[in-house]
C-alpha cells in the first residue's frame, strides 16, 4: 500500500515538473550530457523511513554536494582545531569557483566553495597520505552514510580532468601558501574524484538523515561522526552550503542544505530528515531550478523551516 507521504511527494513533483527554467552545467562536457528530465524527490526520516518518487533509480554524481561529506570526514581525521586553522567559516560572498582566500590569514573562506574544498580533501587521512589512499577513504566513509556501496562515475571524472585548469590553480595558489605538502594536481584529481562519486536521490536523503541524526546512520545504527562534527558540517551548509544564494535560501526555506552542479540538492532538518532532491537544469549561481522549487514549496507545506515559532 502506498503511504500517504508517498502520495504526497508525487503531487509535489507533478505540481514543480512544470518549471523548465534554466540550463545544464556546460563547463564539465560529460554533465551537459544529462538527460534534462529526469527528476527525483526522497525524504529519509532520523528513524529511518525512506519515501522517494520519480527517477529514483537514477544515478548522478554529487559534484559539489560531496564537499558537507568531505568536510565532515576532515573533521573527523584531523580534529576541529586543526582543520579551521586550514579553512574557514564564514560565507564568501562570491561564486563557488571563484579564486580566492580570506586577507591576513590566506585560508580559504569556507569548505563550501572549490578553493576551501579543494584544501579540505587534502587533508582527508594525514598529510602524507597518497592521493588513492585520501579518495578510498572518502569513499569508504560516503558508503557507510549511504549504507551501501558507492562507485565513482569514471566517464565525469575523466570529463571534469579534461577541464580542470581552474580548480588546480586554486590548488597551486593554496600549495604556494604552504597549506599543504602534496602535489597540486594530485589534490585536484583526488578531489575531481570525490566529486564524481554516483548516488541516487534516496541515498543522498539517507545520507543527510545521519547528519540530521547526529551522525548516526538511522538504518545501520553506525555512528559514523561525532554529534559534533555533524553540528559543525551543518552550520556551515546554512551560511555557505548555497553558495552566494545561501542568505536568500536560508530566508526563503529555512533548511540547511548543499547542492551540486549536477543538479542534485541536499537537505538536513536536525533530529527530523534528510532530503535529496535532483533536477539537472541550474539557475546562474549553479543550484538546481526544480529542486529550489520542491523545497520551497516542502518547507512552506510542511512548516520545515527552522525559523518557524511553534
Ligand atoms: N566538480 C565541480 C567543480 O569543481 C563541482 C562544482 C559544483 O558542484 N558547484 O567545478
Amino acid at each position: 500500500m502506498k503511504s500517504p507521504v508517498t502520495d504526497y511527494l508525487e503531487d509535489l513533483l507533478t505540481s514543480t515538473r512544470d518549471e523548465n527554467s534554466g540550463e545544464l552545467a556546460a563547463y564539465i562536457p560529460e554533465l551537459a550530457k544529462a538527460d534534462p528530465n529526469k527528476f527525483a524527490i526522497a525524504l529519509t526520516t532520523v528513524d529511518g523511513r525512506s519515501y522517494a518518487v520519480g527517477d529514483v533509480d537514477h544515478e548522478f554524481s554529487l559534484q559539489s554536494i560531496s564537499k558537507p561529506f568531505a568536510y565532515a570526514l576532515a573533521l573527523a581525521d584531523r580534529g576541529l582545531s586543526h582543520v579551521i586553522s586550514k579553512v574557514g567559516v564564514e560565507p564568501s560572498g562570491e561564486a563557488f569557483n571563484e579564486l580566492s582566500v580570506e586577507e591576513g590569514t590566506q585560508r580559504p573562506d569556507n569548505p563550501m566553495i572549490n578553493v576551501g574544498a579543494i584544501a579540505i580533501h587534502s587533508m582527508l587521512v594525514s598529510d602524507s597520505a597518497g592521493q588513492q589512499e585520501r579518495i578510498d577513504h572518502l569513499l569508504d566513509f560516503l558508503s557507510r552514510l549511504a549504507g551501501r556501496q558507492l562507485h565513482i562515475d569514471q566517464s565525469v571524472f575523466e570529463s571534469e580532468k579534461e577541464t580542470a585548469q581552474r580548480n588546480l590553480a586554486m590548488a597551486h595558489m593554496l600549495k604556494s601558501f604552504g597549506l599543504f605538502e602534496a602535489e597540486a594536481h594530485e589534490v585536484v584529481e583526488g578531489y575531481i574524484a570525490q566529486c564524481a562519486i554516483k548516488v541516487n536521490v534516496q541515498d543522498l536523503s539517507i545520507m543527510g538523515a545521519t547528519f540530521a541524526n547526529g551522525g548516526v546512520q538511522p538504518i545501520t545504527g553506525e555512528q559514523t561522526v561525532d554529534s559534533i562534527v555533524a553540528r559543525q558540517v551543518l552550520s556551515v551548509m546554512v551560511s555557505a552550503g548555497m553558495y552566494d544564494g545561501s542568505g536568500t535560501w536560508f530566508a526563503q526555506v529555512g533548511i540547511p542544505a548543499k547542492s551540486g552542479v549536477s543538479g542534485g540538492v541536499l537537505g538536513v532538518l536536525p533530529s527530523q530528515l534528510g532530503i535529496g532532491v535532483f533536477s539537472p537544469r541550474l539557475d546562474e549561481k549553479g543550484n538546481s531550478v526544480r529542486s529550489i522549487e520542491v523545497f520551497k514549496q516542502l518547507s512552506a507545506q510542511m512548516g520545515l523551516h527552522m525559523m518557524n515559532a511553534e
